[in-house]
């Protein structure tokens, strides 16, 4: 079984003329409402690669819309509490250049605390997946305690942070990065840590690093892209499904890489994660 914590957000997109100025009220041409977060597109990207996923996470009395969303996906979210702090949310303003600016607020994926992980890691083990991000609380409690359980802990270090990727580092088994974040670590390090990762290099497609072991490439597919918003979290998201089902590393991968390669082909972050089945058809 995959676990994940990890954020849920929801997206308020507005499309307007020109980015309003300090002062400025201006009335948007258009609105529309995405669920989003880094968490709920790992976990909606893995259920529908097939995965068992039980996410871990919070909303707001208003945030029961993103959580039906991800039920509907396929997301086991039993131990997504609905609680009284709002749900966490980005406002997005986008102007007619498709430039843009966002405001996110965390809201209740802040509250998420070590009961919450507790209880929804009863009866995982050895064989299964902890999956998580930065955009919850209790990151540390949970891969901890998912090491000490002898789960797999995959960690996404984004958004990155050096302080919480140092306190979650030393119970991760995969850590999983984009370039840029690779290189923030680098430097504050001074070196890459001593762990297995895989840093993914857009369309130039991503590499698996274990100390002592050759590096495996594996390359993007070529397609045509339209939105890479949430290629990363489609992924990992895959990624992690894959390992959890036993697949070896370079297949892994294969897939991952397969499953981003189509979502990039498609408008949207969660609603445009590739099925198992789409997947397949596209590796032939
Ligand atoms: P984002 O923040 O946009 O979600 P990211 O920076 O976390 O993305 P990337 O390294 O840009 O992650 O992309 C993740 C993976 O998605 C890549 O390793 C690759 O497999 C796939 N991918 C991204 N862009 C393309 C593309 N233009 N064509 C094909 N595959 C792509």
């Amino acid at each position: 079984m995959l676990l994940n914590l990890g954020s849920i957000n929801i997206d308020h997109v507005y499309r307007m003329p020109h980015l309003p100025a300090p002062g400025e009220t201006l009335e948007a041409a258009s609105y529309s409402l995405g669920l989003g977060g880094k968490g709920a597109n790992q976990s909606v990207a893995a259920a529908r690669a097939g995965a068992r996923i039980r996410h871990v996470g919070a909303v707001g009395p208003e945030g029961r819309w993103a959580r039906e969303r991800m039920a509907e996906a396929g997301v086991d979210v039993t131990h997504v509490a609905v609680g009284e702090v709002a749900t966490g949310h980005a406002i997005i303003n986008v102007d007619a250049e498709a430039e843009n600016t966002i405001v996110i607020f965390s809201g209740a994926n802040r509250t998420l605390d070590a009961a919450a992980v507790t209880a929804a890691l009863a009866g995982a083990g050895p064989g299964d997946t902890l999956l998580l991000q930065n955009e919850t609380s209790a990151q540390v409690e949970a891969a901890r305690l998912a090491s000490e359980r002898g789960l797999r802990v995959i960690y996404c270090a984004a958004p990155f942070e050096i302080g919480a990727v140092q306190a979650v580092l030393p119970y991760v088994s995969l850590l999983v990065m984009n370039e840029g974040e690779a290189a923030a670590l680098r430097a504050a390090l001074g070196a890459l840590p001593e762990v297995a990762m895989v840093v993914t290099l857009g369309a130039r497609g991503a590499e698996w690093l274990v100390p002592g072991e050759d590096r495996l490439s594996v390359p993007a597919f070529p397609v045509t892209a339209v939105d890479t918003v949430g290629a990363g979290d489609c992924f990992t998201g895959n990624l992690a499904a894959a390992l959890d089902a036993g697949l070896a590393p370079a297949a892994a991968m294969r897939r991952a890489s397969a499953a981003a390669a189509l979502q990039v082909t498609r408008p949207g972050a969660a609603q445009a994660m590739p099925t198992a089945d789409e997947v397949d058809a596209f590796l032939g």
